[in-house]
C-alpha cells in the first residue's frame, strides 16, 4: 500500500475489504471480543499471538485507521490515542520514566509545554526547552546523560515556527536518542518528518485529518527506524524483559514494532486513552480527503495572508509561505506545496484592538480550535496560552497581539471580506 501516492493513501490505506465485506470501514463498537478456548485467551495476554481481547487496548476500527496514518506518514506502526495530548504524553513516557530528561523545541503547542514543563516535571521526568533556531552546538549543550529523546512541532502552534528536522535530526542521532516530532499543521500530506530524519511523529488528529472538528483524537507513528537495542541502557523498558508480560523483550521479540507495543501493551493497559472506535470511524472518512482539503486550506490563506500584508491596520503578518518571511526557506524546503492553512497576525493598536477585531467578524467564528473546515479565530494570550506567563508567552513564540487565524475551505473572497469589515 505505501508505494500508492498520498492522495490514493487518504482513500484506500488502511481498511481494504475482503470478499463480500462491508465496503465501508465498520466500527467495531464492542468493548470486548469473544474466544472458544481460555487458552487461547491466555497466549494474547501474554502477547505470544496477535489478537482483540478488550477496547481499552486495541480495537480493530481504531487500527485500521492508525494503519492508513502510518501508510501516509510512511511509518512500520501506529496507535491511535484519546487526544493529541494523550499522543504526546505516551509518546514520551513510553521511554522515559522519573529521573529521566528530554530536550524540547520551546516554539511548542500551550497545551503541550504545559504538559510538558509542570505535569510531567511532577512525575519526575525533566525536560529543557531551547529555540528552534539554535544551533546545533546551542542544542546538544543542553544534552544530560539521562537525556532520552529530542522533540519539536514542525510548523508550531501558534508561533508557526517552523523546525529545521534535519538539523534536530542531527542533534538527535549524534546523542543517540530518537527525534519527535509532532507533525499537526502540515499533516503527512504536506511534509513528511520521517523523510528528513524524525523517528516518531505524533499528531493532534483532532485538526487537519479529521478536518470537520467532529472528533478529539491523536495518533503516534513510528518511523521503525531508530536502534533502540543499540543503547539498552538507556531505554531498558524497552531492551529487557518486562515482568508484566512473561518476560517479553520488546526490541527482540517485536523488531521494527516494539516502540509502538510497548505502548499499546503498557501504556495503553495501565492509562487507558484509546480513542473511541466512533471517533476513528468519523477520522477516517475526515481522511478521505484531507489531500483535498490541505490544498485548499493552503490556497485560501495565502490570499488572506497577502491581503493582511497589504492592509493598513495590520501591523505584522506571519505565514510561512510570504516570500520574505523568516521561515520561507525552510517551508520551501519541507512543505514545498505549501504548509498549512494557519496564519498569526497582529493589528496597529495591539491586543486592545485584537479582541475588538476578533468581536467585529460575522461568518468566522471564534472558537478554542484550529485547522478544521471553518475559518475561525482565537486570541491565544487570552485563551489557549493564558496559563502560561509574560516569558513564556514570548519564549513560545507568542506576542500578546497575536491573533491567530484558521483559514478554513471555504471561497477565499467571503473570508477575506468578512476580515476586510470587521478592520473597518
Ligand atoms: N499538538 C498540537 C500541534 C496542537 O495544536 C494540539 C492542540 O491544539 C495538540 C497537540 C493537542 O491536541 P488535542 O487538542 O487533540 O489534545
Amino acid at each position: 500500500m505505501s508505494k500508492l501516492k498520498p492522495e490514493t493513501l487518504c482513500v484506500q490505506a488502511g481498511w481494504t475489504p475482503k470478499n463480500g465485506e462491508p465496503r465501508v470501514l465498520p466500527i467495531y463498537q464492542s468493548t470486548t471480543f469473544k474466544y472458544e478456548s481460555s487458552e487461547q485467551m491466555a497466549r494474547l495476554f501474554d502477547l505470544q499471538e496477535s489478537g482483540y481481547f478488550y477496547t481499552r487496548l486495541q480495537n480493530p476500527t481504531n487500527d485500521y485507521v492508525a494503519a492508513k496514518i502510518a501508510a501516509l506518514e510512511g511509518g512500520v506502526a501506529a496507535m491511535l490515542t484519546s487526544s493529541g495530548q494523550a499522543a504526546n504524553f505516551y509518546a514520551i513516557f513510553n521511554i522515559c520514566q522519573a529521573g529521566d530528561h528530554f530536550v524540547c523545541s520551546s516554539a511548542i503547542y500551550g497545551g503541550t509545554f504545559n504538559l510538558f514543563a509542570v505535569t510531567l516535571k511532577k512525575l519526575g521526568i525533566e525536560v529543557s526547552f531551547v529555540h528552534p533556531d539554535s544551533t546545533e552546538e546551542e542544542i546538544a549543550a543542553l544534552f544530560r546523560p539521562n537525556t532520552k529523546l529530542l522533540f519539536g512541532e514542525t510548523v508550531s502552534n501558534p508561533s508557526l515556527e517552523v523546525l529545521d528536522i534535519e538539523k534536530f535530526a542531527r542533534v538527535a542521532h549524534a546523542q543517540g536518542v530518537p527525534l519527535i516530532v509532532d507533525n499537526t499543521f502540515p499533516t503527512p500530506i504536506n511534509c513528511r518528518p520521517f523523510e528528513w530524519g524524525a523517528d516518531i511523529i505524533v499528531h493532534s488528529t483532532t485538526k487537519y485529518m479529521d478536518g470537520h472538528a467532529t472528533a478529539v483524537g491523536g495518533c503516534i507513528v513510528d518511523s521503525g527506524n531508530f536502534d533502540w537495542s543499540a543503547y539498552p541502557d538507556k531505554y531498558p523498558g524497552l531492551c529487557t524483559p518486562d515482568e508484566s508480560y512473561h518476560g517479553v523483550t520488546y526490541t527482540a521479540d517485536f523488531g521494527k514494532g516494539a516502540y509502538i507495543t510497548k505502548a499499546t501493551a503498557q501504556l495503553m493497559r495501565d492509562l487507558g486513552s484509546i480513542q473511541s472506535p466512533m471517533n476513528s470511524f468519523l477520522l477516517n472518512i475526515g481522511l478521505e480527503t484531507l489531500h483535498l482539503r490541505m490544498k485548499q486550506h493552503c490556497s485560501n490563506a495565502k490570499q488572506v495572508a497577502e491581503f493582511l500584508q497589504e492592509n493598513e491596520k495590520v501591523m505584522w503578518v506571519n505565514y510561512c509561505d510570504l516570500p520574505g518571511n523568516k521561515y520561507y526557506d525552510l517551508a520551501k524546503k519541507y512543505m514545498p506545496n505549501g504548509s498549512c492553512g494557519v496564519i498569526s497576525f497582529g493589528l496597529k493598536g495591539g491586543r486592545a484592538k485584537a479582541v475588538e477585531f476578533m468581536d467585529k467578524l460575522k461568518m468566522i467564528a471564534i472558537v478554542t480550535h484550529v485547522a478544521d473546515a471553518r475559518t475561525c479565530v482565537l486570541h491565544p494570550a487570552s485563551h489557549t496560552h493564558r496559563q502560561l506567563t509574560d516569558e513564556q508567552l514570548v519564549e513560545a513564540g507568542v506576542q500578546p497581539d497575536l491573533i491567530r487565524l484558521s483559514v478554513g475551505i471555504e471561497n477565499a473572497n467571503d473570508i477575506i471580506a468578512d476580515i476586510k469589515q470587521a478592520l473597518q
